[in-house]
C-alpha cells in the first residue's frame, strides 16, 4: 500500500494560486536548510543535544501549517519542520539546541521538546515518553475547546494511550487532528515487522474519518480542509526520512524525495524563476544562522 503516489490527486498542484504553492515550498526550505546547517553544527560537536531530523519529511509540516495555521500543537520527536513551518522562530530552535537559555526551552530540553507558547505559535514538545503528546493534547482540547493537532509516528501509534486517547476525543467530539507521520520505521524496524494492522482502520473503527496518503503537500492540504470540518478526524502520511532515527547519519538513499519531486512539480507550472529565488534565499539566511563563527561567540557568552 505504501507508494510514492498513494492517494494523491492527480494534477492538483494546477487548482493552487502560484502564492499559496510558493509559500509551501518557503516552509519546506525552512525546514530542509534548518536541519542541514544543524547536521554541520552537529559534526563541528557545537550542539548540546542529540537531534531528531525532519530532513525528508518537510513536506508534511508545509502543508498542514498552511491549511490549518492556527490550532494548537502536541508533537514529539522529529518537530523541528512543524515549529519552523508554523512561524516558529528558526535563532530560538538554534539556541535550544546549543543548550543557550535564550532556546525554546531556554536551552533545557532539545530537540524533541520544543515549547511556544505564546507569540506566533502555540507548541507543546513532548518528555521522552513515546506518544505522550497524543493523550496530553486531547486533553488540552477537552479542556479548552480549541482545535489541536497530534503529530504522532508509525510506532508511536502502536502505543495503548493513543488508541484510549482518540477514542476520547471521539465520545467527546473534541477538535483534534491527529497526524501520523508514518515513515514506516520504529527507529529500525519495519512496520511490516511489528504489526499487522492499519492505524487508519482503527481510527475509522473508533468512529472518525480516516485516510492514508503519501506526502504530497498538495493533496494533504486539500485533505486537511475536509476533515477539518469534520473532527476528531485522523490522517496517515506516507514519508521517508532522510537521517536516522536520532543523529545525522543516513541509512542509505530513501524511498523518494518529496523535495525533489515538489521543486519539479513547481517548474512544471512555470514556477522555476520563483522557487530558485526562495531556496537561495532561506539557503543564506541558514547558512548565517549556523555560521560556524557565530556559533562559537554565541557558545563563549
Ligand atoms: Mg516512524
Amino acid at each position: 500500500m505504501r507508494a510514492v503516489n498513494f492517494g494523491v490527486i492527480p494534477n492538483i498542484s494546477r487548482t493552487f494560486s502560484k502564492d499559496v504553492s510558493l509559500d509551501m515550498f518557503r516552509r519546506m526550505c525552512l525546514a530542509k536548510y534548518f536541519d542541514l546547517g544543524l547536521v554541520e553544527a552537529v559534526k563541528g560537536d557545537l550542539t548540546r543535544y542529540l537531534v531528531y531530523l525532519s530532513l525528508g519529511q518537510e513536506a508534511t509540516a508545509a502543508a498542514i501549517s498552511k491549511a490549518v495555521p492556527e490550532y494548537m500543537l502536541f508533537t514529539q520527536h522529529r518537530c523541528h519542520a512543524t515549529y519552523l513551518a508554523f512561524g516558529g522562530d528558526p535563532a530560538k530552535l538554534r539556541d535550544e539546541l546549543l543548550g543557550l537559555s535564550t532556546g525554546t526551552s531556554g536551552g533545557r530540553a532539545g530537540s524533541n521538546c520544543i515549547q511556544c507558547h505564546g507569540g506566533k505559535i502555540t507548541m507543546f514538545g513532548h518528555h521522552g515518553l513515546i506518544g505522550e503528546n497524543v493523550p496530553l493534547g486531547v486533553g488540552a482540547a477537552f479542556g479548552s475547546r480549541k482545535p489541536t493537532i497530534c503529530f504522532f509516528g508509525d510506532g508511536a501509534a502502536e502505543e495503548d494511550y493513543v488508541f484510549v486517547a482518540m477514542g476520547f476525543a471521539v465520545t467527546h467530539k473534541l477538535p483534534v487532528l491527529f497526524v501520523c507521520e508514518d515513515n514506516d520505521l520504529s527507529i529500525l524496524t519495519p512496520t511490516k515487522v511489528r504489526r499487522s494492522w492499519s492505524m487508519t482502520k482503527v481510527a475509522n473503527a473508533l468512529g472518525m474519518p480516516a485516510m492514508d496518503i503519501a506526502d504530497d503537500p498538495w493533496t494533504i492540504f486539500k485533505k486537511i480542509q475536509k476533515l477539518k470540518c469534520n473532527l476528531p478526524a485522523f490522517i496517515n502520511i506516507y514519508a521517508c526520512r532522510a537521517n536516522w532515527h536520532v543523529g545525522v547519519g543516513t541509512d542509505g538513499p530513501p524511498e523518494w524525495d518529496r523535495f525533489k519531486m515538489v521543486k519539479n512539480e513547481l517548474k512544471k507550472l512555470g514556477l522555476e524563476k520563483q522557487i530558485i529565488q526562495i531556496e537561495k534565499k532561506i539557503q543564506d539566511e541558514m547558512e548565517k544562522l549556523w555560521d560556524k563563527k557565530r556559533l562559537q561567540k554565541l557558545l563563549k557568552k
